[in-house]
């Protein structure tokens, strides 16, 4: 019987979620052999603090209907109902203190754990948990091990390239704003929730 549990947590703005983000949770509940994968959206993301964002209130419900039919996904709101701008390091120690034996897993895309030495505390989130950075086909490992993160790169993060990642969040909302079919980008009934709250149709960048 397995000791420990395998936990993974997919963090992202999730502005919209996408068959992107819904393919790498899968990959990565199987290559890493984990139990299950809760969804993480971002409260309110620092880093995009000059950027308009979705209300955190829709980025979950669109989180919550896309996840729905998977029994291995749910979806948390941590973050989203912590005041306060939204850092891993606490989202991480919360899970720790709920799960103190479980091993957790940080799913994220690539570019954002490029980032990671200039995250709140990075050391104490890189001993809270493993990464999984998803990467787009051809995407250039070389310049994570040339960097200064060289070493909390190669004992902490493990990557797993996703075809399916050729989507992208920004994509989806300039179609919209553009009004091109999102359609086999999002699972329908995200792309009737976009439509119906017209979310997106204002601008093209509207992240
Ligand atoms: P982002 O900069 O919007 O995204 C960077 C890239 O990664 C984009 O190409 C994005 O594609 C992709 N991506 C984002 N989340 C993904 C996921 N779960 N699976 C696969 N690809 C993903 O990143 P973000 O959403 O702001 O941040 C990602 C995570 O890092 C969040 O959990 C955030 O809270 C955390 N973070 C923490 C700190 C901190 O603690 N100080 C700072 C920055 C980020 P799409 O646009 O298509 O998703």
């Amino acid at each position: 019987m397995r000791q420990t549990l395998r936990l993974g947590i997919m963090g992202g703005t999730f502005d919209p979620i996408h068959y992107g983000h819904l393919v790498t949770a899968e990959e990565a509940l199987a290559q890493f052999d984990l139990e299950r994968v809760v969804f993480m959206p971002t409260g309110r993301p620092v880093a995009k603090s000059h950027q308009r964002v979705t209300s955190a209130e829709e980025r979950f419900l669109m989180t919550v209907i896309a996840t729905a039919p998977n029994r291995d996904f749910e979806v948390s709101r941590l973050e989203i109902d912590r005041p306060g701008a939204t850092y891993t390091v606490d989202t991480l120690e919360d899970l720790h203190r709920e799960h103190p034996d479980a091993e957790l897993f940080f799913i994220t895309g690539a570019d954002a754990v490029w980032e990671i030495l200039t995250w709140k505390e990075p050391e104490r989130v890189a001993s809270l948990c493993r990464f999984i950075a998803a990467t787009r086909p051809g995407y250039d490992l070389s310049r994570f091990m040339e960097s200064r993160n060289g070493r909390l790169v190669e004992e902490k993060v493990e990557f797993m390239e996703v075809p399916a990642l050729a989507i992208s969040s920004t994509d989806i909302r300039r179609r919209v704003a553009d009004r091109r079919p999102i359609r086999y980008l999002v699972p329908e009934a995200v792309a009737a929730y976009v439509h119906k709250r017209h979310l997106y149709a204002g601008g093209a960048e509207g992240v």
